[in-house]
């Protein structure tokens, strides 16, 4: 019987894992399953870009894997059994239960409310391709001069306030942030960003904490009221309640706890790769959430399942961040270069090249996507008895 090996979520994480693995694993021994909710891959990097009404490339996951011999599943995924080894799915036909003998544990993550009231009713999102398309819809309809206020001075918020105030310069656009314009960056960067914001006209509202959205605005926790006929919410991911509700050991947050091969510490048939692990960085520090993070830690898991399974050494944990890419509209960006384990170096990279270098990478991304298999070998490796692995591979 073959060994099924089962990846959930087809986002930056578990794409590359699923096509790492069937560009490793001999299909004689391995069969790979990838479920997924969208039948599409969703560049979720491009989020802002999609709701200010820029039109995405659609890649179909079934021509994405067309010949690499992954079975691509379009199902919602509602449970999963690590006792039984088992995933509850629900698609067009109905629910149904997948077995699996090594699980990828790729669901990513969406936006989170922090507990804050009003948000859930009143606020947009750009978290996943839904929420953006909604807010696409609700800006086209905004009238010139109407406001427009992004919660959230993270990397995600950025993006979007300058996204929006380039592609609608007649709206009234600001940002709250809980600390100081992009604080966390070089001198160099922060003060490219402060030039950018007042380009574009965006209004900052720094050392804000907001306390509740309500329909016309934001009411901070100082007790000032910000207006805004649109709010949108970028303060951080969250997982899905997936496995949260499994045996698998989770962190508070609700993420896998993983070793540095990205197995999980308390079921070793289970791998979490991307937003839905809590995997050791560079110095011990938590990778945050990011493709960034994804990708690599996707390459690593697939690499540490078939060492394992094949009897082969396991790869070591290199993982560590070179770059902070953040865009400022079409035509201006901060690379920021970070240290492995992400903290900002004096050097930064602005404006036109930073840009380019920002759309280079997010198309990088989206191309190993849609090429799992380039820069490997082409040999597909035998699986090995259980009995005949390597104990270092164990
Ligand atoms: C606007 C925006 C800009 C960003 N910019 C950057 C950036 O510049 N650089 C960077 O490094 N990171 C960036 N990020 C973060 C990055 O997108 C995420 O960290 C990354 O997508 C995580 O990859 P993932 O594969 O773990 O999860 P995801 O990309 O979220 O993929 C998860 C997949 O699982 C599927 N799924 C979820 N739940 C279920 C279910 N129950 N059943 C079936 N399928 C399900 C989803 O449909 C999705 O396909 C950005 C995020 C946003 C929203």
């Amino acid at each position: 019987m073959k060994h099924r090996i089962v990846v959930l979520g087809a986002g930056y994480a578990g794409a590359n894992a699923a096509g790492r693995l069937a560009k490793r694993l001999h299909p004689a021994d391995t069969e790979i399953t990838l479920v997924n909710a969208d039948a599409e891959f969703v560049e979720r990097v491009r989020m802002h870009q999609l709701a200010t009404g820029q039109d995405l490339k659609p890649r179909a996951l079934t021509e994405v894997f067309a010949g690499t011999g992954v079975q691509v599943k379009t199902a919602r995924v509602t449970a999963v059994d690590a006792e039984r080894k088992t995933v509850r799915i629900a698609d067009a036909d109905g629910p149904a239960e997948i077995a699996y003998d090594t699980l990828v544990y790729a669901l990513g993550s969406t936006v989170t409310d922090h507990g804050v009231p009003g948000v859930a009713e009143h606020a947009h999102h750009i978290a996943g391709k839904q929420a953006a398309l909604r807010l696409r819809a609700t800006l086209a309809e905004l009238a010139a001069g109407a406001t427009v206020l992004v919660v959230g001075g993270g990397l995600t918020g950025i993006e979007a306030v300058t996204e929006i105030a380039e592609a609608r310069p007649d709206l009234a656009v600001s940002l709250a942030a809980r600390g100081g314009l992009g604080d966390w960056l070089s001198e160099k960067a922060q003060s490219h960003l402060r030039k950018a914001f007042d380009r574009l006209g965006i209004t900052v509202h720094d050392h804000t904490d907001v306390a509740a959205v309500e329909p016309t605005g934001a009411l901070t926790t100082d007790g000032r009221t910000i207006p805004a006929q649109v709010t949108v919410w970028t303060t951080g991911f969250a997982v899905h309640p997936i496995a949260a509700a499994t045996t698998l050991r989770v962190s508070d947050a609700g993420q896998i706890v993983v070793d540095d091969t990205m197995r999980s510490v308390s079921h070793p048939d289970v791998y979490a790769v991307g937003d839905a692990a809590l995997a050791p960085g560079a110095n011990g520090t938590p990778l945050r959430m990011s493709c960034a993070s994804g990708v690599p830690t996707a390459h690593l898991a697939a690499d540490a399942i078939t060492a394992r399974l094949t009897g082969r050494e396991l790869p070591q944990n290199k993982i560590g961040y070179s770059a902070q890419c953040i865009s400022l509209g079409r035509h201006d960006a901060v690379v920021q270069w970070v240290t492995p384990d992400d903290q900002p170096k004096p050097a930064a990279v602005t404006g036109k090249t930073a840009a380019r270098l920002k759309e280079l990478i997010c198309k990088t991304a989206a191309w190993s996507v849609a090429h799992p298999t380039m820069m490997l070998p082409t040999r597909r490796l035998r699986a090995v008895p259980a009995e005949a692995r390597l104990t270092t591979a164990a």
